[in-house]
């Protein structure tokens, strides 16, 4: 990829909205992203790798579990400074962001809100640390955007709890350590379980041959009559809206992160306008140009505005699950579009890897369609202004 000349837009001075310790967290991350993503993210997508080797710096600069409170290993940090940390990853890529995810709000947020003391203690510092991975597993083969009707069961065995199953699409499960698996127990009720590599009938295949998020190791779990031990069970983990809490978090971070990716779309789309000429013009001069990018910075602006807000209700304990649905969808359908405008603005150079947008582009069609696809989101604010449930 050509040189990372990011420079942010924030138009409607949203800035002056966040504390200086925001600020900071931010920069921080931008620059680790400028120097360590973005000179080799290009070839890890071409290639179809996560680069492992980005571990280590995501957990340095706090990205694994930054709300997590220190005595585990977090930094205790708001949902503002967790959502600009989202923000500025996937505006280096989405798989990257997604990583960082689910390592926080999908493996160690259960662990931390539905864990004992002792679980607590034995994963989340090394979770933080990247010295552990894990993954989250709840879509299943027949089971996408109807998680209740999964498949995956076990049975308790006294000692030990027998798992039978298998879960499908799991982002970083082919180098997870651990994986937060929900499956019904003899009574059909939805339990959250930490299951470990290594343990006897479990593993996972990687997913090839993707043509969006590369750069993120994607794969199956397959739980052959795997034995987990009684103390791996997450005990305050129960029904599937304990798995849906995971989620929220989760989408609220996505909200922020789809944001960081147009962006870099928008950003790099305004600089090579100005700088490309055809008809003895530079292409920024001629109004059709013009439109793209004044609709990029006017949706652009609105979602930063909608996510800042959402981060302050979040960090007031008042941002429903109906809120962070409307902020998640909006995102990804924001970015997704000027993701496309910007690609048209490169002409041909827009599908090359030499600029990042259709890099982007692809990965926001995962984006889009994981932790709720958008046709379920609009269900569930349609929900939630109507009182009727369109989708069950
Ligand atoms: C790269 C990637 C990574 C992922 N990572 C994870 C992960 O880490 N953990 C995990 O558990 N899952 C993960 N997922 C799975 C993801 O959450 C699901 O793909 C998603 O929930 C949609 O499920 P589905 O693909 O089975 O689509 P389906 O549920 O089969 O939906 C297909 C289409 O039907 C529509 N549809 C479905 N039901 C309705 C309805 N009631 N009304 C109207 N339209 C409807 C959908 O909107 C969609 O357009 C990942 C997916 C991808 C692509």
């Amino acid at each position: 990829m050509a040189q990372d000349l990011f420079q942010s837009p924030d138009y409607l001075l949203v800035d002056e909205l966040l504390t200086e310790e925001h600020k900071l967290i931010r920069e921080t991350v931008r620059q680790w992203v400028k120097k360590e993503i973005s000179p080799l993210i290009e070839a890890s997508c071409q290639q179809a790798e996560f680069p492992k080797q980005v571990i280590r710096g995501l957990a340095d600069t706090g990205c694994f579990g930054p709300f997590i409170p220190p005595k585990y290993g977090g930094a205790g940090m708001d949902d503002i400074a967790y959502g600009l940390m989202m923000q500025e990853l996937e505006r280096g890529d989405s798989g990257i962001r997604s990583t960082a995810s689910v390592q926080g709000s999908l493996v160690m947020f259960p662990i931390f809100r539905f864990g004992t003391e002792e679980q607590k203690q034995r994963f989340l510092p090394r979770l933080a640390t990247g010295d552990l991975m894990g993954c989250f597993g709840l879509t299943e083969p027949d089971h996408g955007s109807d998680p209740g009707g999964m498949e995956t069961r076990f049975e308790d065995k006294g000692d030990y709890l027998l798992l039978q199953g298998a879960k499908m699409w799991i982002s970083n499960a082919p180098f997870a350590d651990v994986a937060i698996v929900w499956a019904k127990d003899e009574q059909g009720t939805v339990r959250g379980l930490i299951v470990e590599r290594g343990m006897d009938g479990f593993s996972t295949v990687e997913t090839k041959r993707k043509w969006s998020l590369r750069a993120s190791a994607t794969g199956e779990l397959v739980f052959d009559q795997v034995h987990v031990p009684r103390e791996n069970l997450l005990p305050e983990a129960e029904g599937l809206r304990a798995a849906l809490s995971c989620l929220d978090s989760a989408r609220y971070g996505i909200a922020w992160g789809a944001i960081g990716a147009a962006m870099d779309c928008y950003d790099t789309a305004l600089r090579y306008a100005k700088e490309r000429s055809q008809f003895g013009r530079p292409i920024a001069s001629f109004q059709l140009q013009q439109k793209k990018l004044a609709e990029m910075i006017t949706e652009i602006t609105k979602a930063q505005l909608m996510n800042w807000r959402l981060g302050v209700l979040k960090t007031e304990g008042r941002a429903s699950a109906a809120m962070i649905s409307m902020a998640k969808r909006n995102a990804c359908q924001t970015a997704l579009s000027i993701a496309r405008d910007s690609r048209q603005i490169l002409g041909a150079m827009g599908i090359t890897g030499e600029y990042p947008i259709m890099r982007h582009m692809m990965n926001l069609e995962s984006v889009v369609t994981y932790e709720g696809t958008h046709d379920i989101h609009l269900l569930i604010t349609g929900q939630d202004i109507t009182g009727i449930s369109a989708f069950k």
